[in-house]
């Protein structure tokens, strides 16, 4: 599949992986907004937010537990950090492999541009 984090879960694009289960994986965004700014992806590959089906709940629910535990091994969980997730164009969506961005470790301010 011609999918660039389907080919990161693969090994066949190098990143630096922070964490790996069976369902989940995350790695450092090559491009951070911030101090911390890690991308949470579930292996399954899934393009948008709008293709989360009721099959995906458990996995939705994983990919939260790994960013509070990315949050909590930074030290930004007490001090606050943002999880997020682009749906399409507008939002910036850039990469059609669902992710959350977990960011931190510096102010975020409110609302986003
Ligand atoms: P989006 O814009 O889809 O919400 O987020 C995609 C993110 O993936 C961006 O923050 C971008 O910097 C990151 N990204 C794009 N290409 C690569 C890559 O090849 N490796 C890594 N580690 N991150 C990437
Ligand atoms: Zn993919």
């Amino acid at each position: 599949m011609n999918c660039l984090f389907c080919r990161i879960i693969d090994r066949k694009v190098p990143s630096k992986i922070v964490y790996e289960d069976e369902h989940v994986l995350a790695f450092e965004d090559i491009n951070p907004q911030a101090p911390v700014h890690t991308l949470v992806i579930p292996k399954k590959h899934i393009a948008t937010p709008l293709d989360i089906t009721d099959e995906d709940n458990e996995l939705i629910g994983r990919m939260y537990q790994v960013a509070n535990k990315i949050a909590r091994d930074r030290n930004v969980a007490e001090r606050g950090f943002r999880v997020v997730m682009n749906c399409n164009r507008e939002a910036g969506q850039s990469v059609f492999h669902i992710h959350l961005h977990v960011l931190g470790g510096r102010p975020l301010y409110w609302p986003p541009g």
